[in-house]
């Protein structure tokens, strides 16, 4: 039987399994493993009547690696799906390492205390998952994850070299609140709050938070302002697509949402110092998160569609090429075939994907690996089939 273990059960979790459980076929078994136990029974109970997929739940502390190890070595999944958060990914590829099992994540590690997410912790891991026979895919989410598809699929059948991309990220869905993150708010919060950057000739560009902004027009949505951020797909593109000279990434924000930032910002409640508080330590985003509505709540009340894709600029057969590659989605669409918003769905549909690329062996190299190495093909296919149908333009309006 093949079984997938996936931890974590918030709203990214939820997409991916009912992803798994649309997707039988391949997924004949899941663990639902998490910190909170009676969420992964709840899905359980909604799901298991509607599939042939054989759902198990389970309790972890995914912080806790003899307590990953045992219930890996009691459950023996083909494949680890780690949906929890990024504080997770190197307990969980220890686990995976000593258990001798793949592993799939959507973002790459980061130290709790530290606020920088970067390849480097787990690239180390390298040579050690080739040694033991296992693969870990890294980033199989939207961005990351579908943005390296995409430029792989984009090198492989558009360029003969790829020199610049821009990547961009419009949700133009609104939740009717007048502030709130749709994902995990401490983690958006630390991404969109920290100073901006982008890679130009090899070499890190660091700009200020926000201060590079553009206005698109979004296919699907429309004029959006849209700020270059740090993310985290740059630093592994800029290595493995061939050519490259400049890549940035543009995320899109309402001012409400940036007016309510700042102002969190100022009075320190974004701050992950600790402090004392009533005779106890606590951390001001973490103590916000709790305040703000859980994105998970989301998706009933959002409206509209998200768009993201990649414009390329390159060359074929010695010419200048221009070309963009992205996915429309609807919010309310989402929320009726799985009762989430795009935002999870958009993230929870690759991660299914990325699984069951390892699943059914159309991805299997030991080692440790971004998206973009592998065939971008059948992951392409996969995307058509179970919901994130992609599109094509090949005179694009270029970001200046
Ligand atoms: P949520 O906060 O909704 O869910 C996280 C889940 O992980 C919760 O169920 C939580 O448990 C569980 N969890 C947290 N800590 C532990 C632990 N120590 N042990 C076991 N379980 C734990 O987050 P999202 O679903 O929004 O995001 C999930 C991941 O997806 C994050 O890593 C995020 O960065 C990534 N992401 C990637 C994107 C991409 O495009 N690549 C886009 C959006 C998100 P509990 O229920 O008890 O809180």
């Amino acid at each position: 039987m093949k079984k997938c273990m996936i931890i974590g059960c918030g709203g990214v979790a939820s997409v991916a399994i009912h992803k798994c459980c649309q997707n039988s076929e391949v997924f004949e078994g899941i663990m639902i493993a998490s910190r909170t136990k009676s969420k992964c029974d709840a899905l359980k109970e909604k799901l298991q009547p509607t599939t042939k997929t054989v759902i198990e739940t389970a309790q972890v502390n995914a912080d806790n690696v003899d307590e990953l190890i045992a219930l890996i070595d009691s459950y023996k999944p083909d494949v680890v799906l780690n949906l929890a958060l990024p504080y997770q990914d190197l307990t969980i590829m220890d686990a995976c390492l000593a258990t001798k099992t793949h592993y799939v994540d959507t973002a790459n590690y980061e130290p709790l205390d530290t606020a920088k997410f970067e390849y480097k912790w787990q690239w180390a891991y390298r040579e050690r998952f080739e040694k033991a026979g296992i693969t870990a895919l890294l980033g199989s989410g939207f961005d990351p994850g579908v943005t390296g598809v995409f430029s792989a699929y984009a090198m492989k059948h558009q360029f003969d070299e790829i020199n610049y991309i821009d990547i961009l990220d419009c949700n133009g869905g609104d939740h009717g609140y007048p502030f709130a993150t749709n994902f995990n708010p401490e983690i958006n919060i630390r991404e969109v709050s920290a100073k901006g950057s982008y890679i130009e000739d090899g070499k890190w560009v660091e700009t200020e938070p926000m201060e590079i902004k553009r206005v698109y027009n979004f296919k699907g949505v429309g004029e959006k302002d849209m700020y270059l951020l740090h993310h985290e797909e740059l630093e592994s593109l800029a290595l493995n697509i061939k050519g490259i000279k400049r890549i940035r990434f543009f995320m899109t924000f309402g001012q409400s949402y940036l007016t309510h930032l700042k102002c969190l910002e100022n009075v320190g409640m974004t701050s992950i110092e600790p402090i004392m508080y009533e005779g106890r330590e606590i951390v001001p985003l973490q103590f916000l998160k709790a305040v703000l509505p859980d994105p998970a709540t989301l998706g009933p009340r959002t409206v509209g569609k998200t768009n993201i894709g990649c414009i390329f600029r390159g060359k074929k057969d010695g010419k200048d090429k221009n070309y963009y590659l992205y996915n429309i989605c609807d919010h309310q669409e989402c929320y009726k075939e799985v009762g989430s918003q795009a935002v999870s769905y958009t993230t929870g549909v690759p991660a299914m994907i990325g699984a069951m690329m390892i699943m059914t062996g159309k991805w299997n190299k030991p080692g440790v690996y971004n998206i973009e190495e592998f065939d971008p093909d059948p992951f392409m296919e996969a995307l058509n089939k179970w919901g994130l149908p992609w599109e094509e333009d090949f005179e694009p309006v270029l970001v200046d």
